[in-house]
């Protein structure tokens, strides 16, 4: 079996609002802009990470979970989000990239 999946990381820049996903095309209230991929739902962001417990217990992060990182992302400068506990590395994601592309 030859069914190899390429991961890359990739990191959330902040979020659309009331857009269409770019992966799937479904209307979106938040959008998640995702560097290299356009904008994102949570939910086919998500899909595409790949699981990983060390960084969340249930193998994955929730959709919510993206978007309330992306509103995040979008409102606070680096260094608010620093004081708050969050590091550039809480916005990269190692995701499949080919689960991504349209
Ligand atoms: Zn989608």
């Amino acid at each position: 079996m030859t069914s190899e999946k390429k991961a890359e990381n990739a990191s959330i820049q902040g979020y659309e609002s009331h857009c269409n996903c770019d992966h799937c095309g479904r209307p979106l209230k938040i959008g998640i802009q995702l560097s290299g991929y356009g904008v994102i739902g949570a939910d086919c962001l998500n899909a595409a990470i790949v699981p990983n417990r060390n960084t969340w217990r249930a193998g994955k992060p929730t959709a919510d979970w993206l978007r309330t990182l992306a509103k995040l992302k979008q409102r606070d400068s680096a260094e608010q989000l620093a004081r708050m506990g969050y590091h550039p590395s809480h916005f990269v994601l190692e995701v499949y990239a080919q689960k991504l592309v349209a």
